[in-house]
């Protein structure tokens, strides 16, 4: 169905069987539908959509437009770390993230140990996994790649949104073999179209429960048996039929504590570090998974780094004070953020740091006045970008969603096992331990803020 200058969105068996978080893939390999759009698509027998188009956009300002868009592509190309991700992605923190502790397993209590860091790493992926890096149309910095791995004589080749994410889910999370069956695994996992980050976490409890000796289950860390619960879940036979309906069904049947958060695994960890990325966990309003990155993304910057940056992605002064009142607040923090990214993905601009860190408010605005030739300041750019996140949290709170959706897993307060020692959820710039209480407090401060009612909706 793929001709040039067309794409096409599709799912897998996962989606027609309704697995619950069946994904959806573009040209075979921008994921897309965390949260189960693969399972509605299936639901209405929708298979695929093909898109294409033979006029331009029409712009404006085209002479504005280009010297706004040739500022941006500049700064994009003169960053140093252009380069690095270019080259790597997302593999570039591989190492600094393991020794934080983002790359955790044995549901999220321990980090990964150095044995599978290097097999997984870097070195490895250059040298033997990558066969070019691809991306986003006209992307001066693409992020993804294709994969390639030999298996008992045969070549299989692979596209990958994140090669980071093929590592740490098989790699890490399931305890695959080496890093040939992970991207093995991952083959699987996009021809099904099954949520490879939620489907491997699941597999991660079971195998949990096992060594523990709390289950009684016929789980291997191995990529035949990955491959094979793949196979039984996507199909909903035995164990399957369980995995199928996502952590619903490990609960029904298992005992064990629930450490995920409106049903999706939490990716990122207030433990290792308490910026947007983990406490929009609580308050993503697509699931969970991740909340927006930002320069907190790892712990140790200043306060004068942080106050910089919440001005050049437009935060209100009195946002910032508020946010710096007493340490660092993350949940204003977050939400400061979140317009942030709803203002890019409003504008179709793509959010990751190597490419939004090249932006900032100012050059925003011109891109959007010389694209459209409406009149917009940054601040009222952002203020709106704040309120289509408002509009879609209304959306949520019409399907029943409330405070209580966004209550923290009890498993962040527990001590989380890294490199560096235990870590516990602490203020990013003063390092006091927070409670439960402490982060339900913030809650009821960000929901102030954003002039919603005490039940968390607007
Ligand atoms: S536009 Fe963003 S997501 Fe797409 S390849 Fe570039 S960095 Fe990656």
């Amino acid at each position: 169905m793929r001709e040039s200058g067309r794409s096409v969105l599709t799912i897998g068996q996962a989606g027609e069987n309704l697995v619950k978080y069946a994904i959806s893939l573009i040209d075979g390999f921008h994921h897309l539908g965390k949260a189960g759009l693969g399972a509605v698509m299936g639901s209405k027998n929708l298979k695929a959509i093909r898109i294409g188009g033979s006029r331009k956009s029409e712009i404006d300002d085209p002479n504005e437009f280009r010297k706004a868009v040739s500022e941006f592509r500049r700064r994009i190309i003169n960053d140093k770390l252009t380069k690095l991700y270019s080259e790597m992605g997302i593999m570039a923190v591989w190492d600094l993230w393991a020794r934080q502790g983002y790359l955790s397993w044995r549901m999220k209590s321990v980090a990964v140990g150095e044995e599978r860091v290097k097999e997984f790493g870097v070195e490895k992926y250059l040298r033997e996994i990558k066969v070019k890096s691809i991306g986003c149309h006209g992307c001066p910095s693409p992020c993804k790649a294709i994969l390639k791995a030999r298996i008992n004589g045969r070549e299989i080749k692979s596209a990958a949104s994140l090669y980071l994410g093929v590592a740490y889910e098989f790699g890490v999370k399931c305890g695959v073999e080496n890093a040939e069956k992970a991207v093995l695994c991952h083959d699987f996992a996009n021809r099904y179209g099954i949520d490879a980050f939620l489907f491997s976490e699941l597999f991660d409890i079971l195998a949990t429960l096992k060594e523990r000796g709390e289950a009684e289950v016929d789980v291997r860390r191995s990529a035949d048996c990955v491959i094979e619960m793949m196979r039984k879940t996507v199909y909903k036979e035995g164990l399957g039929k369980m995995l199928a309906e996502g952590i619903d069904g490990l609960k029904d049947r298992f005992e064990f504590e629930d450490y995920f958060i409106k049903k999706i695994e939490p990716i990122f960890d207030p433990r290792v570090s308490s910026g947007s990325e983990s406490f929009g966990l609580l308050t993503n309003l697509r699931g969970s998974q991740e909340g927006p990155i930002s320069i907190t993304v790892l712990p140790g910057k200043s306060k004068e780094s942080l106050v910089r940056y919440m001005k050049r992605i437009g935060a209100s002064e009195r946002l910032i004070e508020e946010t710096f009142k007493n340490g660092m607040n993350p949940a204003l923090y977050t939400l400061a953020v979140e317009n942030w990214l709803y203002t890019l993905n409003g504008m179709g601009l793509c959010r990751r740091e190597s490419i939004a860190r090249n932006l900032d408010v100012d050059l925003l605005s011109k891109i959007f006045f010389s694209a459209t030739g409406i009149e917009a300041d940054g601040d009222e750019l952002v203020e709106a970008g704040g309120q289509t996140f408002t509009i879609a949290r209304k959306l949520n709170c019409r399907e029943g969603y409330s405070w209580k959706d966004d209550l923290p897993p009890r498993k962040f307060f527990e001590p989380l096992s890294t490199w560096d020692g235990e870590k516990v959820w602490r203020d990013y710039l003063t390092g006091k331990k927070y409670s439960y209480e402490d982060v339900k407090e913030m809650l009821r401060q960000y929901y102030k803020f954003r002039g919603w009612s005490e039940n968390g909706c607007p």
